[in-house]
């Protein structure tokens, strides 16, 4: 962003003034304008209001460039699910999302959802299709995981999150999730964005492990553009160098979305840390941000797990986890 300053103006004053507002500002002098004092807003700076910007003594105009993601900037703050409303802790309940990371079957997802429905989880979550890292790991059980997903959550209350790994996927996954995760692997897919974004439905975007914060933002401005109701995002670690946690869970990224870019953030401890002992801390930081909500993995004998059986809280586990929540 550039401010231009009226010809009297004091340079200095404005710039304090800029200060005060949270800018980090360059003073330069614009040769093709006859070496007038422009003002330089640089990135880091807090979002502003240009018509507040134009009220500072001095300030002759305000030149914005291109926004790369106009429909995302455009969103509401907050975005309503099934008359659940995900957004700032600022604005909105923290939104709980639990369940096993694979649907096992119709009794276990049934029984899970019968558990975590009264520790105020409102989402249901479960894997039908699993993007796994190895082709001998189990992988899902497809289609029919969707059906127990659905049954299991309208038995208690509950809505469905559940993810699309592939284009194929995606009407089926559309019939029954009442938000379509995009999963950490698959968000550079742009096919898939485009053909999630196509159902109408809401989305919950995670974050892709090497991904920056702008990729991120532009993978939601695909969904958008291509007709996503609205877009959640899931920071869910990203790629570190050490071993002792499965990935870095940046909650840096989830305070600049929340209070700077003012999107909804549901935050993954679960695939961030790779290890149940550490979840109850990092849902205590996440929710410091003042993020949106938090998604637990949780199975009922995590020890037997037919997938992240690691990370999975037990049901007592996420009681203590919510309840202190
Ligand atoms: C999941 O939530 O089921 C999952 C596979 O997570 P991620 O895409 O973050 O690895
Ligand atoms: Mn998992």
């Amino acid at each position: 962003m550039i401010v231009a300053l009226d010809s009297d103006a004091e340079a200095s004053a404005v710039c304090r003034a800029l200060a005060r507002r949270g800018l980090w500002v360059k003073r330069f002098r614009d040769a093709r304008d006859g070496g007038r004092v422009q003002i330089l807003v640089r990135d880091g700076s807090a979002a502003v209001s240009v018509s507040d910007l134009l009220r500072i003594a001095g300030v002759a105009s305000v030149a914005m460039p291109e926004p790369p993601h106009p429909r995302l900037d455009g969103q509401p703050s907050s975005v309503e699910v099934e008359g659940v409303r995900i957004g700032a802790a600022s604005e909105v309940d923290p939104v709980f999302m639990a369940g096993p990371c694979s649907v096992e079957s119709g009794e276990q997802i049934l029984a899970l959802a019968a558990a975590l429905a009264p520790l105020g989880v409102r989402f249901l979550r479960g894997g039908a299709y699993k993007p796994r890292t190895s082709p001998y790991s189990f992988q899902g059980h497809g289609a029919p995981a969707l059906r127990w997903l659905r049954d299991a959550a309208d038995a208690h209350g509950m809505l469905v999150v559940t993810e699309a790994l592939g284009v194929r996927q995606v009407g089926a996954v559309a019939e029954v999730a009442d938000l379509i995760q995009i999963g950490s692997r698959n968000m550079h897919h742009s096919p898939l964005l485009r053909a999630v974004g196509a159902t109408g439905k809401p989305v919950l975007l995670k974050r892709g492990m090497a991904a920056t914060v702008d990729e991120w933002l532009l993978a939601a401005e695909t969904c958008l553009v291509h007709g996503a109701a609205g877009v959640v995002f899931c920071e869910r670690g990203i790629r570190g160098f050490d071993h002792h946690t499965r990935n870095v869970l940046d909650l840096g990224a989830a305070a600049l979305l929340t209070h700077v870019h003012r999107l909804p953030v549901i935050v993954d401890p679960s695939h961030a840390a790779g290890r149940r002992d550490l979840l109850a801390p990092l849902s205590r930081a996440a929710l410091a941000t003042g993020c949106a909500g938090l998604m637990l993995e949780t199975h009922e004998d995590p020890g037997h797990a037919l997938s992240d059986g690691p990370q999975a809280l037990s049901l007592e586990e996420i009681a203590t986890i919510l309840g202190a929540a």
